[in-house]
């Protein structure tokens, strides 16, 4: 081991497991691609000022978790702790909006950085993939982000995930609700900094894990009860929408989310195979951000799933994702011509769109047919001085055993035969 360890809070993807990484990326950006939601990718970090402004001065991310630097030229950056700010930054910036195809439709991959306390499934560096659909208000959007959150899971095989939906209302009913609930709490027994929090951010106490805390909470104006008729609308029709789709959820009249953008429709996917943090993703619409940093009226919605926690849901699961081996083709030079022989079949079975390796390193047989049988290679190619004195390789199929000599100049085109 080297003296130096990756920083506290996070961790290192090596071979086999990052390849899990890779498929469950992929897996949950495969629906979103085929949905109409184009990839966008923002820079790792932003001015301070768009977090502060867009996920909140009063929230944990921002007065807490967030990494802060001043540059050089002093500028006051911080490391992106979530990526619906930037991705709506970076759209109004480029003027998506204005392009005349309302919603623009986007999604991302990347990593993300927040100053936590470390413990299984919570890092100091994550990573996600997200969506967001900006500038349209329409119950269908929230259904179809719902339903393709939903799809992803499924086509990893998970099955122990649950849905959880409310809605926070709007700019209408939230600040009547927002105030109801503020008098109720300020006359509970709650320590100084819950009640700094009544008074900048109210709904987030009731999201307190403290079971002293929530004993307290039972009677609290529930939001429901104060929804305006055109949330409660929209809110009914986007269940609606769900049922159609046979999405199951529940309702959960608790859930507030973290960050200040929300309105209306807000969902949790929590998995309970995961111990405390059981939020594999979560996302909600969000139509007042856009004026918040800035930019002109843009209702819009998208979420966040988190890669990392999807990881330990499936291996909470015991689900194996069924990978195909990186290598179809593994070659196996006996001496020095044959080194440079096989290493161009390699170079050319790699331009053919075969995938191909080489055992490096001028190996023995032995050893090398054991480093081909740890690639997974369905065939390995070996060649000796006897074989090059009659322009032939051995193809040897390592599922059956079977060895047959192909002349080099057919290697090749008989592979891409066997591989299909
Ligand atoms: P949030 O924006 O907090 O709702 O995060 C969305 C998703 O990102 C969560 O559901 C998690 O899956 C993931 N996530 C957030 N914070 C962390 C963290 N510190 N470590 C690992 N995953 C995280």
């Amino acid at each position: 081991m080297s003296t130096f360890q990756a920083p506290k809070g996070t961790y290192d993807l090596t071979p086999p497991r990052s390849a899990t990484f890779l498929a469950v990326r992929e897996a949950i950006a495969a629906p979103l691609r085929d949905s109409g939601y184009g990839y966008i990718e923002t820079p790792g970090f932003e001015n301070v000022e768009l977090f502060a402004r867009g996920v909140g001065e009063s929230t944990d991310i921002v007065t807490k978790e967030m990494y802060t630097l001043t540059t050089k030229g002093g500028d006051q950056l911080a490391l992106r702790p979530e990526g619906t700010a930037s991705v709506l930054r970076a759209a109004l910036e480029a003027n998506l909006h204005k392009a005349g195809n309302l919603p623009v439709k986007l999604w991302y991959s990347g990593s993300y950085y927040r100053y936590e306390r470390p413990q299984a499934g919570r890092y100091r560096h994550f990573s996600q993939v997200g969506a967001e659909a900006i500038g349209t208000e329409d119950p269908v959007l929230d259904a179809e982000l719902i339903i393709l959150a939903d799809q992803a899971y499924r086509s990893l095989g998970l099955r122990q995930f649950r849905i959880l939906l409310n809605s926070l209302g709007d700019k209408e009913c939230r600040p009547v609700y927002r105030e109801a609930l503020q008098t109720f709490l300020r006359d509970l027994d709650l320590d100084e900094e819950t009640r700094r929090r009544i008074e900048i951010n109210p709904l987030r106490v009731l999201d307190d894990k403290r079971a002293d805390v929530q004993k307290q909470l039972t009677d609290a104006p529930k939001l429901r009860d104060y929804l305006c008729d055109a949330c409660k609308a929209y809110h009914e029709e986007v269940r609606a929408l769900l049922t159609a789709a046979g999405v199951v959820y529940e309702d959960d009249e608790k859930l507030v989310r973290g960050l200040d953008y929300y309105t209306r429709t807000t969902f949790e996917f929590v998995h309970d195979g995961l111990g405390s943090q059981s939020a594999v993703g979560g996302g909600g619409r969000y139509d007042g951000l856009s004026e918040m940093i800035g930019g002109p009226e843009l209702p819009s919605v998208g979420w966040a799933l988190g890669v990392d926690r999807t990881v330990l849901a499936l291996e909470a699961e015991g689900i194996e994702l069924d990978l195909p081996y990186a290598t179809s083709v593994y070659a196996v030079p006996l001496g020095e011509e044959a080194r440079r022989v096989l290493f161009g079949v390699v170079t050319g079975l790699r331009r053919a769109g075969i995938a191909a390796d080489f055992a490096f390193g001028g190996r023995g047989l032995k050893g090398a047919m054991k480093s081909a049988n740890r690639s997974g290679a369905r065939y390995a190619l070996v060649a000796g001085e006897r074989d090059l004195a009659e322009s032939v390789v051995q193809l040897k199929d390592m599922e059956s055993g079977e060895q047959s000599a192909v002349p080099l100049t057919e290697v090749a085109a008989e592979l891409a035969k066997r591989l299909g």
